[in-house]
């Protein structure tokens, strides 16, 4: 291959489905050179290991993990994500590489007109100006949120992904911890995301997702809940939550989790842990009410865990 070539390969996008990357290029956000990408064998569909570890190809579209069945009794907050996630029509298109690794939805980064830290600039035209559905944890220079629902779940799941060139990274060495306002993932230029690996369920756990959002349908969540719990003798013995829609990347509730590891599962401990689960909050100055939207999430879906 020529320099050039190289070069050229390195500049240009891969499009997948093109769900995300089609309204991109519609706006003028991307306008370079596209490679599109589709599925080997290996890259797409359900590989179960004997251990009972579920691999799933990058190429698998979100729909088909809804609708597993096998899925869905290993892993029922992934299933829930992928079921609750933009319409059934993007769901039968959109692949779980696209999804983890689709671009911010700032309505200020998706204006080719503005710049902002995501496209090269020096600030964050958000943090000063209209930024309602952008972050409760202010933890990095660019204020919007991680848009994958799939990546906060799989965070839940201690998931692995997988590349054509790396292997065993956890959603944080993907996504990064938010420091880097100028990228959404940590992917080199031309790496492609090849699978997600899931260890085997905990026995007896469940787990649920929810999701505020500001319509009923077709948009990207307020706040976003994958949660899993092992309740046991009427204790929880594993509480684990995940947030999407509050931070430039999702989060793990740790001081929620914490609150409630090994505790009696009662009304008032999971109303403790709830307030909680905005431990370490920095919201903007109109994202306020993300945190009661969050502390609501999290106390429903514990409740029902444990009922
Ligand atoms: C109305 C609406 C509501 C939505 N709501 C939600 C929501 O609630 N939650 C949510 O998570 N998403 C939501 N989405 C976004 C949707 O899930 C994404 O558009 C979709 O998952 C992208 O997948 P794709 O295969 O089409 O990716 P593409 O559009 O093809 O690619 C997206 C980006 O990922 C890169 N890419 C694609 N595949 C790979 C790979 N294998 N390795 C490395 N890079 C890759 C591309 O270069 C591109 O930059 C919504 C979309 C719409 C239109």
């Amino acid at each position: 291959m020529t320099p050039t070539a190289t070069t050229r390969i390195q500049a240009a996008e891969f499009r997948a489905a093109g769900t995300d990357l089609s309204e991109r290029r519609r706006s003028g956000v991307s306008t370079g050179p596209l490679i599109d990408i589709s599925a080997t064998p290996d890259t797409i569909g359900m590989h179960w290991e004997a251990d009972g570890r579920l691999r799933i190809g990058a190429f698998t579209t979100i729909a088909a993990i809804a609708a597993d069945a096998r899925l869905a009794a290993a892993y029922p907050g992934l299933a829930a994500s992928a079921l609750g996630l933009a319409t059934p029509q993007i769901r039968h298109l959109a692949t779980l590489g696209g999804n983890l690794a689709q671009r911010s939805r700032c309505w200020y980064y998706r204006n080719p007109h503005i710049g902002c830290l995501r496209k090269g600039g020096s600030d964050c035209p958000a943090r000063e100006g209209n930024h309602l559905y952008h972050v409760a944890f202010d933890l990095g220079p660019c204020v919007a949120p991680h848009p994958s629902t799939m990546a906060a779940a799989l965070l839940a799941y201690d998931a692995r992904i997988a590349t054509d060139r790396r292997s065993g990274l956890t959603i944080g060495d993907l996504l990064g911890d938010g420091a880097n306002g100028a990228a959404d993932n940590a992917l080199e230029p031309g790496e492609m995301i090849t699978s997600v690996e899931l260890a085997a369920p905990l026995g007896g756990e469940r787990a649920l997702y929810r999701r505020a959002i500001s319509r009923t349908h077709a948009e990207w969540p307020l706040v976003e809940v994958c949660a899993r719990a092992v309740v046991r003798d009427g204790a929880f013995q594993f509480v684990r939550l995940a947030a999407g829609g509050i931070a430039p990347v999702p989060l793990r509730l740790v001081a929620a989790e914490n609150t409630l590891q090994g505790k009696t599962a009662s009304a008032v401990a999971i109303a403790v842990a709830a307030q909680q689960a905005t431990a370490g909050a920095k919201p903007l100055p109109m994202t306020g009410y993300k945190l009661d939207l969050l502390r609501g999430v999290v106390q429903d879906l514990l409740e029902r865990l444990a009922a």
